[in-house]
């Protein structure tokens, strides 16, 4: 041991090790100009001639300024002859320079650093990349935030090309699908929260300049995401097998349910807090519980409203967080039901049909619902299919009878039906997730549904920099 490190001593400084100075950088960016000009050979290029030549190199160059950098503000853990043990705390000798290259967006940057391993327990590591926070695959974390940023836009194979094309490097399949499922993975509902503090700045600048605080409107509802089940999976990559396994599974439509805090008037929509998971009733009202836990809604700043399908269990779990919220039947649901029994009675005479559906839709509009309810029970139906539609529709209107005061919800400025959360559905469910030949497994559908509300709430970075941090705490040491 000893012998070692004094020969380590007598060794001359690798040149990774010496503290390079302004004048290495200059020298590298003469060289770069020099590869520069040979590359761009005719006498007068265009401009795009040019930007193309500079942006096809410069990833040499900012890879150097940052390979030199870091020799500069890790010189002391470059030069490092000793280390103690991040287990025992024995003080360790190096055990010599290990190469290791690392991509990142401005290039492929190579570290010579130190190697130390503790033979008491059986562990290696490199102080270097810790003081760097490394990733631990060789694409770090700019180059897997982009990819992870575009994968939850667009298709898997459209955010790879559309990365190379954009950033000169490669991100391969595989790298974006784990980097997507580990990022997505680890976020609940309060993960791709904004904060309390962002939300009261989104309530008070839909305020300023009225009367009356905003109204902010709590909707739940449902989006349908192509799914196959777990069997899909399986070993053995070949087409035969594939295909074989295809014909064993049968796709199936789930319902990824969600709910939307958004403020609303007459002029726009702001954006407050979306949570959509393909997941049960229960998980989605204990969802809900942990947004009201965590005082993210300034429930005494915002006129409350909760919009709902009808469903008892949405009701009864707003009332129960949110009591002075004024509940709303969606009238777009209701209108549906409407057509049902207009269907059923009148299917002969679509005439008929549809005036009876435009006469009791400016009803309700206009807040006669004890009219509809007249009406209904001194309908005659033709038959006991029309009986059957009259009945619910009858049952449903007097259940949510206090919900559907559309007229004095109006006059308050109420909305009186979840179009905003059928759009939200639409941008985070049906736009990323709802694609020819693209059937989810439920947990990836998850992952990616988490990605996609953090975008919409605009903590997309937050989200990352969870994961980030997670994988840096969370790593053991890298194995001998
Ligand atoms: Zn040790």
């Amino acid at each position: 041991m000893v012998t070692a490190s004094v020969l380590a001593l007598e060794e001359p400084t690798p040149d990774w090790i010496r503290t390079p100075t302004r004048r290495d950088l200059h020298e590298g960016f003469d060289l770069w100009l020099d590869t520069l000009e040979e590359t761009v050979k005719e006498e007068s290029p265009s401009l795009d001639a040019l930007s193309r030549a500079v942006l096809g190199r410069r990833q040499e160059l900012t890879a150097q300024v940052t390979e030199v950098l870091i020799r500069q503000r890790h010189a002391q853990a470059l030069g490092q002859k000793n280390a103690p043990c991040p287990h025992c705390g024995r003080l360790l000798p190096a055990r010599g320079l290990v190469s290791r290259t690392v991509e990142t967006l401005v290039g492929e940057v190579t570290l010579e650093r130190p190697y130390f391993y503790c033979l008491e327990c059986q562990q290696g590591f490199y102080p270097l990349d810790e003081a760097l926070e490394l990733a631990e695959r060789r694409k770090q974390w700019d180059i897997q935030e982009a990819g992870a940023r575009l994968a939850a836009e667009v298709p898997f194979e459209t955010a790879q090309e559309l990365f190379s094309q954009l950033t000169g490097l490669s991100l391969s399949d595989h790298t974006t699908h784990e980097v997507v499922g580990e990022v997505g993975r680890g976020l609940g509902v309060l993960e791709v929260s904004p904060t309390a503090e962002e939300i009261v700045q989104r309530v008070a600048s839909m305020a300023q300049g009225k009367k009356q605080p905003p109204i902010m409107v709590l909707a739940i509802d449902g989006a349908y995401v192509p799914t196959r089940p777990p069997e899909a999976k399986g070993p053995g990559k070949g087409r035969k097998r594939q295909r074989a396994r295809r014909a064993r599974w049968h796709g199936e439509w789930k319902e990824a349910k969600g709910f939307r805090f958004y403020l609303v008037d007459q002029a726009r929509v702001v954006q407050v807090l979306s949570w959509h998971q393909i997941q049960k009733d229960d998980q989605l009202g204990e969802a809900l519980g942990q947004v009201k836990e965590a005082g993210l809604i300034p429930e005494g700043q915002v006129r409350l409203c909760v919009i709902g399908d009808g469903a008892k269990w949405i009701w009864n779990r707003a009332r129960e967080l949110f009591p002075s919220a004024v509940p709303i039947l969606d009238y777009y649901h209701l209108s549906e039901r409407l057509h049902r029994v207009a269907l059923a009675q009148f299917y002969d005479d679509p005439l008929k049909e549809r005036e009876w559906v435009e006469a009791t839709t400016a009803k309700l509009f206009f807040g006669y619902i004890d009219w509809v309810l007249m009406d209904l029970e001194g309908m005659k139906p033709r038959d006991e299919e029309a009986a059957e539609e009259i009945r619910k529709l009858l049952g449903y209107l007097k259940e949510n009878q206090g919900r559907v005061k559309y007229r004095a919800l109006r006059r308050k400025g109420y909305p009186i039906g979840s179009g905003g959360i059928e759009s939200a559905n639409k941008f985070i469910s049906h736009v990323r997730l709802k694609r020819s030949g693209a059937w989810w497994y439920v947990e990836r559908a998850n992952e990616m549904l988490a990605l996609r509300c953090a975008r919409y709430n605009g903590t997309f970075q937050r989200a990352f920099q969870i994961y980030k941090q997670r994988a840096i705490r969370g790593r053991g040491l890298p194995p001998s």
